[in-house]
């Protein structure tokens, strides 16, 4: 097996676990963002949000929102809001190819943010009104 976090998730590599279940399991962020980045993984491997069960997915974000929560109390005044943070994919930052969800505890001015394009706020009408048609058809039920 040579997913790390595979690896993590047996135990053949030492993390720093904050949190386990049946399905998931939560650990300290080896560079992490800011103190008490955690990353909530599924157990049973998963590249994707393709390849995940929405049974999985789904006690992946219940997990993060319980660490959130212990990081709101563990850090008390220092964790004044938290980003839940998922990359689908290297295009949107993945790098290691088991999901994994980023629960960072955030307080103003740690110099961490999403940075946006030049273009935004100027995206032309007909491509939000055409991606919105498709969209619409595609969740339809
Ligand atoms: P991504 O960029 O794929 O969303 O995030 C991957 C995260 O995994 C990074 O924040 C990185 O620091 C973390 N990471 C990579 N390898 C390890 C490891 O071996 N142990 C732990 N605890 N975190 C890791
Ligand atoms: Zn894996």
């Amino acid at each position: 097996m040579s997913c790390i976090f595979c690896k993590i998730a047996e135990a053949e590599i030492p993390a720093k676990v904050v949190y386990e279940d049946d399905t998931v399991l939560a650990f300290l962020d080896i560079k992490p963002i800011n103190p008490g980045h955690v990353l909530v993984i599924p157990k049973d491997h998963a590249e994707s949000l393709a390849e995940i069960s929405p049974e999985h997915l789904k006690c992946v974000a219940a997990a993060g929102r319980k660490v959130a929560e212990a990081l709101r109390q563990a850090l008390s005044s220092k964790c004044e809001g938290v980003n839940l943070f998922l990359a689908d994919g290297k295009a949107a930052g993945q790098e290691v190819g088991h999901i994994h969800l980023h629960v960072i505890p955030r307080y103003p001015g740690d110099g961490f943010g999403l940075k946006f394009p030049t273009h935004y706020g100027n995206i032309p009408q007909d491509e939000t009104d055409a991606v919105h048609k498709k969209l619409r058809s595609l969740l339809e039920d």
